[in-house]
């Protein structure tokens, strides 16, 4: 049987599937086929159908860090699926992550258990694998602070290996993983908190957020990476950007590395605005911004 057969049979592949209800901004086209990926053995499958196929993978988590290209991803879009969701504590005071699972509820459910640690994930709505991938931090800690392993699948020869931060080279926003990495599953350490401690952490960190960033508006959080010692928003503040827009899409008021989607904004919208920034910027300071965003799919220009 063909890997297609095979995931279809166990209902999980969608061919041409909208992948704007998967991420933050809300736009972008369809997927030529979405597989939904329970575990390893689904994971093999779905490298198997994009050799079949002789297309590209794309490796999805929470969609809060992507630019989905109004015409889609041609190719295979792989996700968790509930099989890689949830965590478990373990006796040594470590936290197993599916990769699925969301951010802002392992800080919490951590924090309840008295597992402190994980309170920064609180403002971050990414999954354990983008985690992973992104490095993600804020709030002076980042992923690999607190990651001991990552369980990665390696889509070409179809093997896990337990890669520490050192092995996946974290840095600031980066990893060496590549769309042939899935990244299934994560171990954190923890210290001991009072969960009344930890929940104070937690309010503390969202009263920051509501105060400075664009809650309630479609965006994929930092567009910029900062450079080292400085702030991509102030800098794009300073060259007075803050309101710039390109059809529907808008540098934030609110924080200028934030660009929010309004009403009928399109990927290219916010892919053209990002260049515009990024052209001026360099123009009146000499800095070359680097994205943290990442565009998916194909772009004008
Ligand atoms: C309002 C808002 C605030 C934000 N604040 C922060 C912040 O404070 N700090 C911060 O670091 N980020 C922040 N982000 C960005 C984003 O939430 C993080 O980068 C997050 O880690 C992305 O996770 P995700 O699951 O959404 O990944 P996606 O956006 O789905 O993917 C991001 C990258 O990770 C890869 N990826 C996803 N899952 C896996 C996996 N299982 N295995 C391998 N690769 C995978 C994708 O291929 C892609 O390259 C913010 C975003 C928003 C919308």
């Amino acid at each position: 049987m063909t890997a297609r057969s095979l995931l279809a049979d166990r209902g999980k592949v969608t061919e041409d599937a909208p992948l704007a209800p998967l991420t933050t901004y809300r736009f972008g086209g369809r997927a030529r086929f979405l597989v939904v990926a329970d575990g390893e053995e689904d994971l093999g499958l779905a490298s198997r159908l994009a050799a079949d196929e002789g297309v590209p993978i794309l490796v999805l988590g929470r969609g809060s860090n992507v630019v989905v290209s109004d015409s889609g991803f041609d190719g295979v879009v792989i996700r968790p699926g509930p099989g890689m969701t949830g965590w478990q504590g373990r006796e040594d005071g470590s936290i197993v992550a599916g990769a699925g699972t969301a951010l802002p509820m392992l800080a919490r459910e951590s924090a309840r258990a008295g597992r402190g640690g994980l309170e920064f994930f609180t403002g971050i709505p990414g999954s354990v694998g983008g985690a992973v991938r992104m490095n993600a931090g804020c709030h002076g800690s980042e992923t690999a602070d607190w990651m001991v392993t990552a369980r990665v699948f390696d889509l070409a020869d179809a093997v896990a290996r337990d890669r520490t931060p050192a092995d996946l080279e974290m840095s600031y926003r980066h990893s060496n993983l590549t769309d042939g990495d899935f990244v299934v599953s994560a171990t954190f350490r923890t210290v001991e908190r009072d969960p009344a401690e930890a929940d104070a952490v937690i309010r503390e960190i969202t009263r920051w957020r509501r105060e400075h960033q664009p809650g309630g508006t479609l965006n994929a959080g930092s567009v910029f990476k900062n450079p080292p010692g400085d702030s991509a928003g102030r800098i794009i503040d300073d060259a007075g950007l803050k309101g710039l827009r390109v059809g529907a899409a808008e540098v934030s008021r609110r924080h200028a590395n934030f660009f929010v989607a309004g009403e009928g904004a399109t990927a290219q919208d916010v892919h053209d605005l990002v260049a515009e920034v990024r052209r001026r910027v360099l123009e009146q300071t000499g800095i070359a911004l680097a994205t943290e965003i990442r565009f998916v799919g194909e772009f004008t220009r």
